[in-house]
């Protein structure tokens, strides 16, 4: 089965007023965007529901986070049957600025994978190593032990609504990214997992984007790499070269 190409971008904390997200928009809706390409846009949880009414329809709109409990005394949490609500599709679940800064473990991105997809979201997952475990070899293992509690909790058909983003943290934000063989070496691995511990459908059918310093100069090669089912941009999401990474894999 074909996997359709995924280019999701992270706002992270930005834009920082009203006007510099109407000039994203602005690019964004007046582009000539590949027309095969699921394109996926992630503000801040203040702009969700005014970019659903402001981007073009064909452009999806993810929130960055979500509770594991549908309501309740959660003071400053969004669940993911709100986001359903509001009519946001998609949410990013385990970015390592979660796992790191909020201290959030696989366990507990597994059980908010599970609340988001069971609510009725589909979930960019994301997974990476460290330079440290990088350079000590063990990137499979790491990534392996941070799909396993995710693995544990989904069925076999939760699978067709999750995005795998795989982000190595020594390449996000530093401008460092990986080369295509590390990307397709780890795309690969993680899919030959998918296969021992889901099923080779979930492994052949799952979309595993990558993610860290992606850029209109160094998309296009990475576009090309089978493993490869697209990309999570977080700072050249906010620029006008975004559309030129949304649109790696057009012939010039
Ligand atoms: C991200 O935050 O998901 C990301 C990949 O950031 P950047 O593209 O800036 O490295």
């Amino acid at each position: 089965m074909a996997r359709k190409f995924f280019v999701g971008g992270n706002f992270k904390l930005n834009p920082v007023s009203r006007e510099q997200k109407k000039a994203i928009v602005k690019v964004l809706n007046e582009a000539e965007l590949d027309d095969a390409v699921e394109v996926v846009i992630a503000p801040p949880s203040i702009y969700l529901l005014s970019l659903l009414e402001l981007v073009r329809p064909s452009i999806k709109i993810s929130a960055q986070n979500c509770y594991s409990k549908s309501s309740g005394a959660f003071t400053g949490e969004i669940s993911a049957a709100q986001l359903v609500d509001a009519g946001v599709p998609y949410v990013i679940l385990g970015h390592s600025e979660r796992r790191t800064l909020f201290h959030e473990t696989s366990e507990i991105v597994a059980e908010k994978t599970k609340a988001a997809v069971d609510a009725g979201l589909s979930v960019i997952l994301c997974v990476g190593e460290s330079l440290a475990e990088r350079e000590a070899g063990v990137t499979a293992k790491v990534v392996e032990s941070q799909l396993e509690p995710v693995i544990k909790l989904l069925n076999e058909k939760d699978w067709s609504n999750i995005v795998i983003a795989y982000e190595p943290v020594w390449a996000i934000g530093t401008g460092k990214v990986a080369s295509p063989a590390q990307a397709q070496e780890t795309h690969h691995d993680i899919r030959a997992y998918l296969s021992k511990a889901v099923s080779q459908d979930v492994a052949e059918s799952t979309r595993i984007i990558y993610g860290g310093s992606v850029s209109a100069k160094n998309c296009k090669e990475l576009a090309t790499l089978p493993d490869v089912d697209g990309f999570l941009v977080g700072g050249a999401s906010l620029k006008p070269e975004f559309v030129d990474i949304i649109n790696s894999k057009k012939v010039a």
